[in-house]
């Protein structure tokens, strides 16, 4: 049973199958679905399974059920973490697709050559990260941000 809730930026997810409570930093879905073998959650197979997602806010297990080969893609999607909507809406890349939005987007030419209001506006609406954080990886790997040109 997971009590916490501490908020943390750099946690993007945090298995919450049984209350188990593993944390995923810059996680995509290949890792969490590697993770998630370990809790029997398989990508094949017709056997109705009933999903043992425990909301961390309220403690109920959500108990929905499901062909385990649904299972993934319901625990992944947008009812529980979330990892299959983090698709690029700039360039809309397959490659972006499931992995974590904020590391494309350090090399997205479309995010780039965004002004920086609108960078931000997009930041906070797919990534937990402070918008700090684009701007520090940014520095650190030579690229000016979009406010300090001319
Ligand atoms: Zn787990
Ligand atoms: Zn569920
Ligand atoms: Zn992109």
């Amino acid at each position: 049973m997971i009590t916490e809730s501490i908020v943390d930026p750099d946690v993007d997810v945090i298995c919450c199958w049984g209350g188990c409570g593993e944390r995923f930093v810059d996680a995509d879905k290949v890792t969490y679905q590697k993770h998630l073998l370990l809790h029997g959650v398989r990508t094949f197979g017709q056997t109705i399974t009933i999903c043992k997602w425990i909301d961390p806010e309220n403690g109920e297990e959500c108990g929905k059920p499901l062909q385990m080969q649904s299972m993934l893609k319901h625990v992944c999607g947008r009812t529980h973490v979330n990892l299959l909507s983090k698709m690029c809406p700039l360039c809309k890349r397959d490659q972006a697709r499931g992995s974590n939005i904020h590391r494309h987007w350090l090399s997205c030419i479309f995010f780039i050559e965004l002004d920086e209001e609108e960078q931000k506006r997009l930041w906070s609406e797919y990534s937990k990260k402070p918008f700090d954080w684009y701007l520090e990886q940014q520095e650190t790997r030579g690229v000016i941000p979009s406010s300090s040109r001319t």
